[in-house]
């Protein structure tokens, strides 16, 4: 039976360190504060700027709110994302995407100042992942997947790592920073041959396809980690991941859930990062 990586003993661990944090940025006059930034009512959008904002309150971080209609105009937009820019008291800045259809999201991406860029969609924070020492933060979700491996004491140095799925918001930063714990790593994608063979190869297997259970018993090894960052809905209405965790549970080493696995840590990373763009303030 493979161990269960769950996301609540990382996120009690980083909520532990950002309220130290949080008490002593308070003592010296700073409130780490989040601006979410919602344009229109998409069920999705709610409820995670619920989880997002109860996150917020456990550790001590405000949170500012501010909801567009949906068919706002693309000025609007740009003027609201250029005042939180500007905005003193505001240290990092959700914004929800997809937007709507008629308004140019890679504007707003680009409107958007790094160093208050939490969620890490603009080209400055992609920069900082492949360079080190960008001005803004990772995507929250890939550095979930690095918080769960150190949290675990997962050794990555000299392991072969196996990446599937090559987003932006996942895969690629993913594998870079994998590169980063000096793991060597294969990316899989759509066009791969024989995927389940190169999966088999891994000794650590993160998995961010965007396809229900795609990943069977086929593709994984006794002892492997693996990591499954997929939330799909099921047709009865319950969460599973990227992985078949039937299949993964009895051959793998270890194994986060879904749901209580990347999703939750996700979530707390992209606190943790208002925390830092408080901090460099000081
Ligand atoms: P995406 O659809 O943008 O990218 C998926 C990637 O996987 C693409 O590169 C695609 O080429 C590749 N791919 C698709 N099918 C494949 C297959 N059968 N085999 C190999 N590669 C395949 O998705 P994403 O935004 O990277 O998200 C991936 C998954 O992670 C989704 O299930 C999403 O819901 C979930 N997600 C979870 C969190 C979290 O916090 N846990 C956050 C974001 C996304």
């Amino acid at each position: 039976m493979a161990e269960l990586l769950k996301g609540a003993a990382v996120v009690a661990a980083l909520n532990e360190k950002m309220t130290a944090e949080i008490t002593n940025l308070k003592s010296k006059g700073v409130s780490p504060t989040l601006a979410i930034l919602r344009v229109g009512e998409r069920p999705d959008d709610i409820s995670y700027e619920k989880g997002a904002m109860k996150r917020c309150e456990t550790v001590g971080v405000a949170v500012k709110n501010i909801v567009l209609p949906a068919d706002v105009t693309q000025d609007v937009l740009i003027q609201n994302v250029e005042s939180l820019n500007n905005d003193k008291g505001v240290h990092g800045v959700l914004i929800f995407r997809p937007l709507p259809k008629h308004l140019d999201e890679e504007a707003v991406r680009k409107a958007l100042k790094p160093e208050k860029d939490i969620d890490g969609i603009t080209d400055g924070s992609l920069a900082g992942v492949f360079t080190g020492n960008g001005n803004g933060f990772p995507p929250c979700t890939a550095q979930a997947c690095m918080e769960i491996l150190d949290f675990y004491k997962v050794n990555c140095a000299g392991k072969r790592a196996v990446v599937i799925g090559r987003s932006l918001v996942v895969g690629k930063p993913a594998a870079v920073m994998l590169m980063g714990k000096n793991t060597t790593v294969t990316v899989c994608h759509t066009k791969t041959v024989d995927m389940p063979a190169v999966a088999r190869t891994a000794e650590i297997l993160i998995v961010a396809a965007g396809k229900a259970n795609a990943v069977t018993k086929e593709y994984l090894a006794p002892g492997q980690i693996v990591v499954d960052v997929g939330i799909n809905m099921t047709a009865d209405g319950k969460l599973c991941g990227d992985v078949k965790f039937d299949d993964a549970e009895p051959i793998v080493g270890a194994i986060t859930p879904v749901p209580g696995g990347v999703g939750t840590v996700t979530t707390s990373v992209l606190v943790s990062h208002v925390v830092e763009a408080a901090k460099k303030l000081l």
